[in-house]
C-alpha cells in the first residue's frame, strides 16, 4: 500500500512540475477536486480525445458525432431519473465531521482484503519461483479463497442492499466490519442518507421568472433528446450510433484520487441505437470493440479487466466496466451499458413527442433499444499518464525519469536542438522546426547540456530528440534519438518526417486494433 501511495504521489507532483494538471484556482488554495490542464496536460487531452473520436466516429460509417449544450430543459433529468435516483449513499463520521459515501467504505475494506491476497501471491512466487503457477494457486490455497469469499460476501451483501435501498443494513454492514474513520479513528457513524449529485443553477434575470436548471450529470442524455433529429437529417438506419465528447458535473462527496473523481469531469460517449432483441449480441460487440481500442495503446494487457455488474442501474439490463490498474488499484474506467430502450420511453412520455424508428424492412416502427459506451476522459488521462510515469535504472548506476506516453498521445512528438548556441546551429534547428510544426507539435530547446535537454524531454513524454551539430552543416543530417530506447541513429534531415510520422500516425496505432 505505501508503495502504490508513493507512486501515486509521484504521479501527481510530476504532473505538476512538467505542466501536465494544477490544482484549479491555485492561488487562492484551490478547489477541491476541480483541475486544470496545464500547456502538456492540454495537448495530451486532445490527442486522447482525437483517438477515441478517430476510432468511433470517423472509422464507423454508422456512427456520426454531435455536440450538445450543458443545459437542457429540466424536464430532461426527470424523465432520466436523475432528479429521483441519481444520488450516493452518505455517511458522516460524529468525531470527524467528515463525510464518506457508505459504498466507497466498504468497497475500500475491501481493497485492504485483496491486498492481502496479492501479498500472499507474492510471497508464494518467492518461493516457487519459475514453476510458480499464478492462476493455480489462487484457484486452490485456502488462505487465498478464504479472502476471496470475504470478499465476495460482503460485496454482495453491498450490491444487495443497495439495490433494494435498505440503507439501514449498508450502516449495519460498516459496523459488523468495524470499519473506522481513516481520520479520527472512531466507529461513531450517523445513518446512511441518499444525497443527489446534480448541481442546481439558474436561468433568466429576475427571482421570479428564472427556471431551475442543472448542470448535466452526463452527455448521453443530449443524445437521446436529439435520436430522431440526428435519424431524420442524417437519415441514418439502424443499427447506427452518436457519439460526442463533453463536459459533465457531479457534487462528488468522495473528492479525492487526484483527476480519477472529479465535480467537473470530460465524458466521452456513444450510444448505440439497435433492434430490440439484438442487444445481447451487440453488448458483446460493443465490448470487444472497446477493449480492443484500449489494448492498442500497448499500455499492457494485465492492466485491464472486465468487471459486470450485479447491481445494475434503473435504466439497464446488462452492464460490464473496463476496469484499469491505477496506482491506486484496479478502478472503472469506462463503462459498457445494455440501456434497454429506457431513456427514449422515457422522453417519449414526458415529452409527448414520439421518438420512434420506422424500420423499412420490417415495415413497422418501434422503441430503438440502446447500448452506451461511456468513458471519462480524465480518468484515461490519469490512466495514461500514471502507467506511463517510470523510474529506470541505466547501466552506469544513474536512474533517469521517463515518461514513456504512447507516441501517438504524446503532447510534443519531437524536441530539436542545436548542439551548440553558435555556428550557426540554432539556425539550422529553428529550420527543422518550421519544417516540422505543420506536422507535427515540435520543440525548440538550446539551453543547458544536450544530456540534460535529453532528461528533460524523458520526463515531458517526447518521444524524438533531434539535434544539430556542425556535422548537420556539411552534409545536411541530424542525431535522433528514441525515448524509449534512447538509441541514437544518424539520419538525414529529408528523412525526419516519415521517422517521426512512423511513430506518432493515429493510423499506424488503430491498424492494432
Ligand atoms: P463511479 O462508479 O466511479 O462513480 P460511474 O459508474 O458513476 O463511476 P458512469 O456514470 O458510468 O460512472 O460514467 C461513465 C464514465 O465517466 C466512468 O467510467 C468514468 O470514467 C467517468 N466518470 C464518472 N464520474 C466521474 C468523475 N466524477 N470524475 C471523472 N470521471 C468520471
Amino acid at each position: 500500500m505505501a508503495n502504490q501511495d508513493d507512486q501515486f504521489k509521484k504521479v501527481i507532483s510530476h504532473a505538476k512540475e512538467y505542466g501536465y494538471v494544477f490544482q484549479s484556482s491555485e492561488i487562492y488554495d484551490g478547489l477541491s477536486a476541480v483541475y486544470d490542464y496545464a500547456q502538456n496536460g492540454a495537448e495530451l487531452k486532445k490527442n486522447i480525445r482525437d483517438y477515441w473520436w478517430k476510432a468511433m466516429v470517423q472509422m464507423h460509417d454508422n456512427i456520426v458525432g454531435i455536440d450538445t449544450a450543458i443545459f437542457m430543459h429540466p424536464t430532461t433529468w426527470k424523465a432520466s431519473g436523475h432528479v429521483d435516483a441519481f444520488s450516493d449513499p452518505l455517511i458522516d463520521n460524529k468525531d470527524s465531521k467528515k463525510r464518506y459515501r457508505a459504498d466507497v467504505l466498504v468497497e475500500d475494506y475491501c481493497l485492504k482484503i485483496e491486498a492481502k491476497i496479492e501479498k500472499e501471491v507474492k510471497k508464494a512466487e518467492k518461493r516457487f519461483g519459475d514453476s510458480f503457477n499464478k492462476a493455480e494457486f489462487i484457484a486452490t490455497n485456502p488462505r487465498v479463497l478464504g479472502y476471496q469469499e470475504k470478499i465476495d460476501t460482503i460485496l454482495s451483501r453491498l450490491g444487495k442492499s443497495l439495490e433494494a435501498e435498505d440503507l439501514a443494513d449498508v450502516k449495519a454492514l460498516i459496523e459488523e466490519l468495524e470499519i473506522a474513520c481513516p481520520l479520527s479513528g472512531s466507529r461513531n457513524w450517523t445513518d446512511v442518507k441518499q444525497f443527489n449529485l446534480m448541481f442546481g443553477t439558474k436561468l433568466g434575470a429576475s427571482a421570479e421568472t428564472a427556471m431551475d436548471l442543472y448542470l448535466r450529470p452526463e452527455t448521453a442524455q443530449g443524445i437521446f433528446v436529439n435520436f430522431l433529429n440526428v435519424q431524420k437529417t442524417g437519415r441514418m438506419k439502424i443499427p447506427f450510433g452518436i457519439a460526442q465528447t463533453g463536459k459533465a458535473f457531479r457534487n462528488e462527496i468522495v473528492a479525492r484520487q487526484f483527476i480519477f473523481r472529479m465535480r467537473e469531469f470530460e465524458q466521452m460517449e456513444m450510444q448505440f441505437f439497435i433492434k430490440p432483441g439484438t442487444q445481447k449480441k451487440w453488448f458483446e460487440h460493443w465490448k470487444e470493440t472497446r477493449m480492443k481500442w484500449h489494448l492498442s495503446l500497448g499500455m499492457g494487457e494485465d492492466n485491464y479487466r472486465f468487471h459486470d455488474h450485479e447491481k445494475l442501474a434503473h435504466y439497464a439490463d446488462a452492464a460490464t466496466d473496463i476496469e484499469f490498474k491505477f496506482p491506486f488499484g484496479f478502478k472503472e474506467l469506462e463503462g459498457i451499458h445494455s440501456r434497454t430502450d429506457f431513456d427514449l420511453k422515457a422522453h417519449e412520455e414526458h415529452s409527448g413527442k414520439k421518438l420512434q424508428y420506422f424500420d423499412h424492412e420490417e415495415n413497422k416502427s418501434y422503441t430503438p433499444y440502446v447500448l452506451e459506451t461511456s468513458i471519462g476522459l480524465d480518468r484515461m488521462f490519469l490512466a495514461v499518464f500514471s502507467n506511463a510515469l517510470m523510474e529506470e535504472e541505466l547501466e552506469n548506476n544513474t536512474t533517469r525519469t521517463v515518461l514513456k506516453l504512447p507516441a501517438v498521445l504524446a503532447p510534443v512528438k519531437a524536441a530539436v536542438f542545436p548542439l551548440v548556441k553558435k555556428d550557426g546551429l540554432p539556425e539550422v534547428a529553428k529550420e527543422i522546426i518550421e519544417d516540422l510544426k505543420w506536422d507535427f507539435n515540435v520543440f525548440y530547446d538550446e539551453k543547458d547540456a544536450v544530456g540534460k535537454r535529453y532528461r528533460r524531454q524523458d520526463a515531458n513524454g517526447t518521444p524524438f530528440c533531434i539535434t544539430v551539430d556542425h556535422q548537420t552543416l556539411e552534409d545536411k543530417t541530424v542525431t535522433i534519438r528514441h525515448r524509449d530506447t534512447m538509441e541514437q541513429s544518424r539520419v538525414a534531415i529529408s528523412e525526419l518526417k516519415d521517422i517521426i510520422k512512423k511513430e506518432v500516425d493515429v493510423k499506424e496505432w488503430l491498424m492494432k486494433m
